[in-house]
């Protein structure tokens, strides 16, 4: 395995996880939106994470930049990226299908929004944010440059402390005590631990 084809194996899987995406971001555009809390500071944090995700490796991929930072590839490290990829393609499929028309990029409530506590959402309420940290970990896993290896957990990092707070205040404003319930039967990312 050299780091040319772990690059490009990671360049696949995002290609992959793109397409998984397209169904339902093309649907979400037709269901409307009855409130949202979309404002610069969250701009900012997509923005964030947009770059530690996508654009940081991206270059480094196509460009090499930024050389200073390489360190030799250990093998296993494309063997458990793969590994983690494929968990990651499973739990953003399941997310999209139980959370179906309520899903949305940003912190949106839509037109008869309803509260999902079934399927991956039984145990803990971001499973979709757990899919993005296994995406940051799965990046610095196929990457091997101390930069744009770990930019991901330090770009979507920032999107999820910043953010996870306020979506949960803005379900609570919606659900009230349903989801204050949910709270307290699930945890955030991890079941039992966090
Ligand atoms: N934080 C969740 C969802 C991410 S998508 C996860 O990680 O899986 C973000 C949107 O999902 C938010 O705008 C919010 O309106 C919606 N949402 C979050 N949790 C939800 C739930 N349990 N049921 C229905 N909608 C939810």
């Amino acid at each position: 395995m050299t780091a040319i084809a772990s690059k490009y194996i990671w360049f696949g899987c995002m290609v992959l996880w793109f397409l998984l995406r397209l169904r339902p971001e093309w649907r979400s555009r037709k269901i409307p939106v009855r409130h949202s809390a979309r404002d610069t500071r969250e701009i900012i944090l997509l923005g964030c994470s947009l770059t530690g995700l996508g654009i940081i490796p991206v270059v480094y991929v196509l460009t090499g930049f930024p050389r200073f930072a390489n360190y030799p590839l250990f093998p296993v490290q494309t063997y458990l990226g793969i590994a983690v990829f494929a968990a990651i393609l499973w739990l953003f499929y399941r997310t999209h299908r139980d959370l179906g028309r309520n899903w949305s990029v940003s912190l949106d409530l839509r037109e008869r929004h309803t509260l999902v506590t079934t399927g991956v959402y039984a145990s803990v309420r971001h499973p979709m944010y757990a899919g993005f940290w296994l995406m940051a970990v799965a990046q610095a896993l196929f990457l091997p440059n101390w930069i744009a290896g770990p930019a991901g957990l330090v770009g979507f990092g920032t999107l999820f402390f910043g953010r996870v707070g306020r979506e949960e205040a803005m379900m609570i404003g919606a659900f009230g005590e349903e989801y204050r319930s949910y709270m307290r039967r699930t945890s955030r990312v991890v079941p039992w631990i966090y």
